[in-house]
């Protein structure tokens, strides 16, 4: 297809009377979204409304195989709508139980008189989602699926908040593309990232009350990893991998077996209230096996974030355990090279240790391999089925409670299959899994039950490594709730006490945020296991009620609530865990935030213990009683934070 064609149907293709055109409309339960697909004589598109007004224009739709070219000569033979809902529970993602409704849409394709794909929509109150079922062809029961036709046409004036795809096989020892790259926001439409596209969530703002969040779901071993890539203007489309990922082995292509269904894409839109409680990544998958144990979830420590690489020895790590301990956690992230600097004899007396203190062992791992530089060891364990299965028998014998696998080799189909590999061989071990240097999940909290968290963000180590991140820290604090975080749990390692990023806390990169803001972080950062960037030192350096927050705040959260901002500006949000509720603000502009904040979930004259900044950024605790409008003023200083908590 080219350039040509897509400005045409983006500027509305069926008016004209050449076109014989199928055309069909559905709605959301709520019926406030609106989408029609039309085959416009040939080329299917869709188009999405909220409230009546445009979030997508028309759009192109289809599916380019090696047995047949599904993205022209199509005509729509039928649309069968119905209503599908689904109740479930998930507790590690921002909200413990989901109840889902949504209208199907069964939209029929034909080519020379023979059904070739469906294009299967979904229409949940603030989410479209959509995927193709593409059918056997005769003797063809497999096919290469080459590309995707699926596109976004945002409407005139939208602007984006996008970070870019990195180019294959560059940064840190050649491990890119990891999701690690710094956003833009409120930029305008037209521009292609670094040349390769945008990195997956990608948020648009279409006019001053509606968004659109664009990203993907239920992406497995069974396709490839896809990213947003624009043609011209506000026409966005699927990209796949690059040829030069994972040391340019293996295709840029997917291949499946048919009949098959491809991923979902999906579409958040509606105020920023949609995009921050949207549950559409989790609400469209279903697990791929039973948890082989109850996973249990919480906090921990973890001395590289401050130590680095000569803190993983065995005195170090015992006294982080004995750190967890106090803390009242349940971990201790061990990180690369203990396999050399501690040795696995020393590993086990140290997870033996750590059982004396109720502390359980996440050991990293290096995925590779062969598909970066990357020297990190222990190496060679989780590229290969026989080897890493020996592993987990080992970790299984000492006890170990997880695992945080680092620098892998981008977004093909065989980079997506050692994700589930290593997953569902870990679940055999009962062993939870982080991944980092990695790819966005995509719905693999319910996929796969013992799926933690991935970074796929610029994360806490870079607060160490550059004080350009220390300085910008406030500004992606706000962007994540609405980006990164609302589609998949982030492990972000943060929440640090230190002033600096160093053990003896005197030198080296600064923290520009308060105290506060450490606290306010590990509510607005969702993660079912969080290690924090507390150093044991803070025991005694930092304020008590600081400490008091650290050791009680909640991973797991029943619900979760946008209350107000902007990203990149500011973010106040609320989670609910059990009858408690924690709302975190955060303000990244140079002016202080004052603001009334509209607090329903809360009764007149219900008690708040309100932590919040002075102008130096200076925190303190008080106590406030709602008012009868249900509302509390906050005042939130640059870099600073608020937290109000259910006493
Ligand atoms: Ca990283």
């Amino acid at each position: 297809m080219n350039l040509k064609f897509f400005s045409v149907l983006c500027a509305s293709l069926c008016a004209s009377s050449f076109c014989l055109a199928a055309e069909n409309a559905f709605f959301s339960p709520d019926k406030k979204i609106q989408v029609v697909v039309n085959d416009n004589g040939g080329n299917p598109s869709y188009k999405v409304a909220y409230d009546n007004l445009t979030m997508l224009e028309n759009s192109p739709l289809g599916i380019n195989t090696n047995i047949g070219d599904f993205t022209q000569n199509l005509s729509m033979s039928s649309c069968d709508i119905s209503e599908v809902s689904d109740s479930y529970q998930l507790p590690n993602i921002k909200q413990s139980s989901v109840d889902y409704h949504a209208t199907q849409a069964v939209c029929s394709f034909q080519q020379d008189g023979r059904k070739v794909i469906d294009v299967i929509f979904r229409v949940s109150n603030r989410d479209v989602a959509f995927r193709y079922k593409i059918y056997e062809k005769r003797d063809n029961k497999v096919c290469v699926v080459n590309e995707e036709a699926s596109g976004f046409c945002l409407p005139q004036g939208a602007t984006t908040f996008l970070c870019p795809q990195s180019r294959p096989m560059g940064g840190f020892a050649r491990t890119s593309p990891s999701y690690e790259t710094s956003y833009s926001v409120d930029q305008l439409v037209g521009r292609n990232g670094w040349g390769e596209g945008y990195s997956f969530p990608c948020l648009f703002k279409v006019n001053d009350s509606n968004w659109v969040l664009i990203s993907e779901t239920g992406v497995d071993g069974n396709y490839v990893a896809s990213r947003l890539l624009n043609v011209q203007g506000g026409f966005y489309k699927i990209g796949f991998p690059q040829q030069g990922e994972c040391n340019g082995f293996g295709s840029t292509s997917a291949a499946v077996h048919l009949p098959c269904e491809t991923p979902w894409r999906t579409i958040t839109v509606g105020p920023l209230a949609n995009i921050v409680e949207t549950t559409v990544p989790f609400d469209l998958v279903k697990p791929k096996y039973e948890a082989s144990q109850k996973y249990t979830y919480g906090k921990g420590s973890w001395s590289w974030i401050i130590g680095m690489d000569s803190s993983c020895n065995f005195d170090e790590q015992k006294r982080y355990i004995d750190f967890s301990a106090a803390m009242g956690y349940q971990t201790v992230l061990i990180d690369a090279l203990w396999d050399v600097q501690i040795g696995r004899d020393k590993i086990k007396e140290l997870a033996d240790y750590g059982k004396t203190k109720g502390v359980g062992l996440f050991l990293w791992y290096n995925s590779n391999g062969s598909w970066n530089d990357a020297p990190q060891s222990p190496i060679g364990k989780m590229d290969n089925n026989l080897i890493r299965r020996q592993e987990m028998a080992w970790m299984k014998s000492i006890g170990i409670r997880g695992i945080k696998v680092d620098f892998f080799g981008g977004d093909k189909q065989n980079m997506m299959q050692l994700y589930e590999n290593i997953l569902a061989d870990a679940n055999d071990y009962g062993i939870m899994v982080i991944f980092h240097g990695c790819t966005l999940p995509r719905g693999w909290e319910r996929m796969y039950p013992n799926y933690v968290a991935s970074e796929a963000v610029l994360a806490s180590e870079n607060l160490h490594f550059g004080q350009g991140a220390c300085d910008n820290e406030a500004f992606n604090a706000t962007l994540h709730p609405f980006i990164r975080n609302t589609v998949g749990s982030m492990d972000f390692g943060g929440s640090a006490l230190n002033k600096y990023y160093n053990a003896d806390n005197a030198h080296g990169t600064q923290r520009r945020t308060s105290d506060v803001y450490a606290l306010a972080t590990a509510v607005l950062f969702q993660s079912c296991v969080q290690h924090f960037a507390l150093a044991p030192n803070n025991l005694t350096d930092a304020p008590d009620w600081a400490i008091d927050f650290m050791k009680s705040v909640p991973t797991t959260w029943d619900e979760t609530r946008f209350i107000d901002g902007y990203p990149g500006k500011y973010v106040i949000m609320a989670r609910r865990h059990g009858s408690q509720w924690f709302i975190a603000g955060v303000n990244a502009q140079k002016e202080t935030l004052k603001t009334t904040v509209n607090l329903p979930m809360f009764q007149k004259g219900d008690q708040i213990k309100v932590y919040s900044d002075d102008e130096q950024l200076n925190g303190k605790v008080s106590s406030q009683k709602v008012n009868k409008k249900q509302q509390i003023e906050v005042t939130i200083p640059n870099n600073g934070a608020v937290l109000l908590v259910t006493e």
